[in-house]
């Protein structure tokens, strides 16, 4: 297999296997670099992009992965900005920001000024219907609680009872970050995860205090929260793949194993093709990653293969607009308390514009997740006929749609349970044996796009500053 290069010179070569946007963020990377590096993204599906998919059929815009990017961590913003699609960014729809909790079989609003867990604007938080007077009380009383001396790892269930009490972890923690992580709150780590209200605590002695003494030093953020790009995130996967040298992107091929050579590495193909390279960065699932490195080092693999993932499911749908009875927000979020099928419903035409014509509402309802693996074991007409029985209930929609999409993902979501960050350390610890090897991806840092970046990139920087670079 040829190894597309930036001129015919000698080449150092890497291998980045796996095509999703993190090996495609490496790949960037080292094209940005003036290395001269020959490089090859082997990628197994028939397209590279892994679970970013943006699908335009007629005049709707369909996300059959994710449909946005947290602008908190900065690496996809700055991605964006280098591949030159700044006029392409999207914000949402101010007049809609709103977001809507399930409970009781109704929607409540989120209280204003509601950070994922805590209120800071307590005028909105105590006229909330979401949480009855004595639960209300109990979140209000965190600002006095001590706080934690030790440093124990904690999981979301833990802290968020200990320091807000139950009804906020029923109602909000668990269907917003839980929801986020797809995962049981019970397993999920606070410290691999949202770090942050751990230092809010630790700062401060509250999280709610915390909140709004930094909520008064933000001075006015350059985006929304949340952006999309006009095309659809599929955009950034396109552009990346355009850039890069031709020849660079092998589609239709799977790896197999990795084994060590005397010069570097070998990359065996599941068509036994045997590439020659001097490093390799792993960007695939770490299960996968797993699979291939059993030649190389059992305990390695062993490690990768410890992280379990779950399933999840996107439904879009379109309705004529006559049809959907009338909804101002973003979306609302199901907790599993609800014990309802779907974990997030989101009004997509009323979060981002030109998604779909003026006369057409699309909703995209997301499901599965560590907490609901029976559901998407239903099979796709039962998975349906479940999202569409739960749009009625809350929604009071019953009209027929006029376009429907089901994207399924057997193995998508990585558990960040207790342990993660160790478990990390370790397998960087194990590879770090390896020069010239590296891994990213979305179980190292976080699931989100800007952390998967984030890994790309630094994989392809350890590649850069090794004795191969
Ligand atoms: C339904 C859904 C909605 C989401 N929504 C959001 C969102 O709105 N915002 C956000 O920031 N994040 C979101 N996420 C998370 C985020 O999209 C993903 O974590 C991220 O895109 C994963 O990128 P990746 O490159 O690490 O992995 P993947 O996208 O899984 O890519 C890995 C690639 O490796 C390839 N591969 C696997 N095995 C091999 C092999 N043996 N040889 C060669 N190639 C192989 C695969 O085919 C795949 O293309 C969502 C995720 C899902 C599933």
């Amino acid at each position: 297999m040829e190894i597309s290069g930036k001129s015919n010179g000698k080449h150092q070569q890497v291998v980045i296997i796996g095509g999703g946007i993190s090996g495609l963020a490496a790949a960037y990377k080292l094209h940005e670099s003036d290395a001269n590096l020959k490089v090859a993204v082997l990628e197994a599906a028939p397209r590279c992009g892994g679970v970013i998919s943006s699908v335009r059929q007629d005049q709707l815009l369909f996300e059959e992965g994710p449909d946005s990017i947290l602008t908190q961590k900065p690496w996809a913003l700055s991605l964006i900005k280098r591949l030159g699609l700044n006029e392409h960014i999207i914000e949402t729809e101010r007049e809609n920001r709103r977001t809507y909790v399930a409970w009781n079989g109704k929607l409540h609003a989120l209280p204003d000024g509601f950070v994922m867990l805590a209120p800071t604007n307590f005028v909105s938080f105590f006229r909330s219907t979401l949480f009855s007077p004595l639960g209300k009380l109990r979140m209000a009383l965190e600002t006095l609680l001590p706080r934690k001396e030790d440093d124990a790892e904690e999981s979301l269930a833990g802290f968020v009872r200990r320091r807000f009490g139950n009804e906020a972890l029923e109602r909000i923690a668990q269907p917003m970050i839980g929801g986020i992580y797809t995962a049981d709150p019970e397993k999920l780590s606070l410290n691999a995860t949202m770090p942050r209200f751990l230092d809010l605590e630790k700062q401060n002695g509250s999280v709610i205090a915390g909140l709004m003494k930094s909520d008064r030093k933000t001075s006015g953020a350059r985006y929304s929260l949340f952006i999309s790009l006009d095309q659809g995130l599929g955009l950034l996967v396109d552009t990346i793949i355009a850039k890069l040298n031709p020849g660079t992107i092998k589609t239709n091929t799977p790896v197999s194993a990795i084994k060590k050579s005397s010069s570097g590495f070998e990359v065996e193909t599941k068509d036994g093709e045997i590439i020659h390279t001097d490093a390799v960065i792993v960007a695939t699932p770490s299960f996968q990653a797993s699979k291939m490195l059993h030649g190389l080092d059992d305990q390695l693999a062993q490690r990768l293969a410890q992280i379990e993932y779950a399933p999840s499911a996107i439904l879009n749908l379109a309705y004529k607009k006559t049809d959907v009875p009338s909804f101002k927000g973003f979306g609302f979020v199901v907790p599993s308390k609800e014990r309802s099928s779907i974990i997030a419903c989101t009004f997509v035409s009323q979060k981002y514009a030109k998604r779909a014509p003026e006369d057409t509402v699309m909703l995209r309802v997301f499901m599965g997740g560590a907490l609901a693996k029976d559901v998407y074991a239903l099979s796709d007409t039962e998975l349906i006929k479940s999202a569409r029985k739960e749009l009625k209930k809350y929604l009071h929609l019953d009209a027929e749609p006029v376009e429907l999409k089901l994207t399924r993902y057997p193995n998508s979501m990585p558990q960040y349970h207790l342990g993660h960050m160790a478990l990390i350390a370790d397998i960087q610890q194990l590879s770090a044996r390896y020069t010239g090897l590296a891994f990213a991806g979305n179980y190292m840092q976080g699931p989100g796009i800007p952390d998967c970046i984030c890994t790309g990139e630094t994989a392809a920087e350890s590649i850069l500053g090794s004795s191969i670079g």
